[in-house]
């Protein structure tokens, strides 16, 4: 049975013409799908009955479900999505009450091999990467579940996009063309796969790369992402810098801040150094407590420290605001409850 999420318009405008109907068919379903968000051929209701039913022989609009959702306080949405063959991953819908924005956190792989050890979803080791329409279906189901239209995309759930390259630039290219959502409403998180920074930096791609850097230095940072023996800081840098120099984007730079591992002022200090000729915004981040890691979320007074002493250095610098906090929406957490 063929899926319609994920075929773009010149796809259905084929399935049209197979199934004899008008290339403004494929418009209207087009537009069940992507905008009005429909989970079932029956709900497109601009289309006779009849050729409902010849398309419902042909193909579904969906072959995924919610296995669990879960509402924060804070009105963060979390989802526990399931593909036809059992697996499962996470994607979160936040709201930001001063912004008319609503962002999903989408998954790329399930499961990831860099396995940092910090990360709940490393803990879990790698399973398989998704397809583009596993992907982009993540937005649909926030959009179906929700009624509303999803408007930022940020690869941070499950999963390093960069070793599942081709889907994502795919999923990217139906979220501009499909969904509408400008390519500068996206952002890709990596680890710092060095050879796919240099393959992204030579494509026309407008949306923002973010890097998981986590520390300024060789030993720190080993610690953390076992990714850096393989690809160290120093070519990690380079890389970005020549990222920037091919594409004139700022980079984003994330860092999660543990308690006295990676907070205090040589640490912060080191860091501006590092960053000094990077053009970059810095994205600190709350560190949230993992069960069976030794790692500490930092203070506020550390981590408003730690911010001072960057800004002092000419950087912008936010702290990502926690969301979903009652509700395990950390990168990794729901799923591991499940597992469990
Ligand atoms: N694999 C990619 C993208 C997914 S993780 C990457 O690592 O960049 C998205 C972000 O969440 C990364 O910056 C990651 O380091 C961070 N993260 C993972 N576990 C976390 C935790 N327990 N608390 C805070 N941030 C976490
Ligand atoms: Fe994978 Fe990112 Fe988690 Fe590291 S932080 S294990 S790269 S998902």
């Amino acid at each position: 049975m063929l899926t319609l999420a994920g075929l773009k318009l010149e796809e259905l405008e084929n399935l049209m013409d197979e199934l004899g109907a008008t290339k403004f068919r494929a418009k209207q379903i087009h537009n069940w799908i992507y905008f009005k968000s429909v989970s079932s051929v029956d709900e497109m209701t601009n289309l006779s009955k009849d050729f409902r039913e010849t398309l419902k022989e042909k193909a579904v609009v969906t072959n995924t479900k919610i296995k669990v959702k879960q509402v924060s306080s804070d009105g963060t949405i979390k989802y526990l999505i399931e593909y036809p063959d059992g697996e499962c991953v996470e994607t979160v819908l936040m709201r930001f009450d001063n912004r008319a924005n609503l962002t999903a956190c989408v998954s790329s792989q399930v499961g990831c091999a860099v396995n940092c050890s910090f990360c709940a979803t490393g803990k879990r080791g790698f399973i398989r990467n998704l397809t583009y329409q596993e992907i982009i279906e993540q937005v649909l189901t926030i959009q179906r579940d929700t009624g509303l239209k999803v408007t930022n995309v940020v690869f941070m759930g499950q999963g390093e996009p960069l070793l599942n390259l081709n889907n994502v630039l795919k999923a990217l290219e139906i979220f501009n063309d499909d969904f509408q959502i400008g390519a500068r409403r996206i952002t890709i998180s990596t680890s710092g796969i060095v050879p796919k920074i240099y393959e992204l930096a030579e494509s026309e791609l407008q949306s923002t790369l973010a890097i998981s850097l986590h520390a300024p230095n060789h030993k720190l940072r080993a610690e953390l992402m076992p990714i850096e023996n393989k690809y160290s800081i120093d070519e990690l840098k380079q890389a970005l810098l020549a990222y920037v120099e091919k594409t004139g984007r700022r980079i984003t730079v994330e860092y999660i801040l543990i308690h006295g591992f990676n907070d205090t002022p040589e640490v912060a200090k080191e860091l501006a150094y590092l960053l000094k000729d990077l053009k970059c915004n810095i994205n600190l981040i709350p560190y949230n407590n993992v069960n069976d890691t030794k790692y500490k979320k930092s203070t506020n007074n550390d981590i408003m420290r730690f911010k001072y002493l960057l800004e002092h250095s000419g950087k912008k610098v936010t702290v990502r605001l926690e969301r979903g906090a009652d509700i395990d929406a950390a990168c990794g957490q729901l799923k591991g409850k499940i597992n469990e």
